[in-house]
């Protein structure tokens, strides 16, 4: 399913390098090759992550809003990356730090994007932001094999409630 709204590029594309690790390895964005773009169920809940993107760049790279809206939720104390790790996760954005530091925005038509990795964050919850805001920093924070941003537009199966499960959307781009 595609998305609804038209969402600007989160990164500049000045600021996109390569993939130096992973299987999409000297690709500047990656989709479906990224390691955890996929369908995990955990305690027979769904998580799809089949359209999440990454953006190769480097720590501390601006992060700008796909798309006005009000930040649903964040979080920005996790100091640990793991980025040693190859196995992945068996659920995403609880339990807690897989994402490391992020931003969720919810815009029109209860779609939500997230930002994932972050070394720093700098807008809070409920907050309204514009198209292009800037709200954090790139990082390599939570489960991350290299410094980028981890973007994914979905929609949430039940309740705005990630315990219950989500859906990625396929982007469309401004
Ligand atoms: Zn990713």
């Amino acid at each position: 399913m595609k998305t609804k709204n038209l969402y600007a590029k989160p990164i500049e594309e000045q600021y996109l390098t390569k993939a130096k690790k992973g299987p999409g390895k000297g690709l500047s964005i990656l989709t479906r090759e990224a390691p955890g773009h996929t369908i995990f169920e955990h305690n027979s809940i769904v998580y799809d992550l089949t359209y999440a993107v990454d953006f190769i760049c480097p720590i501390k790279t601006p992060v700008k809003a796909g798309l006005y809206g009000e930040v649903f939720d964040t979080k920005n104390d996790v100091t640990k990356s793991w980025d040693k790790i190859t196995e992945p996760p068996t659920s995403i954005m609880r339990p807690e730090e897989q994402d490391g530091n992020f931003v969720v925005i919810k815009h029109p038509g209860d779609e939500f994007s997230i930002y994932s990795h972050l070394s720093e964050v700098s807008v809070r919850k409920g907050q309204k932001v514009h198209t292009g805001d800037i709200i954090g920093y790139s990082g390599n924070s939570g489960w991350s094999i290299e410094p980028h941003l981890h973007f994914m537009v979905f929609k949430f199966l039940k309740d705005y409630d990630a315990s219950r499960g989500l859906k990625s959307l396929e982007v469309r781009w401004k």
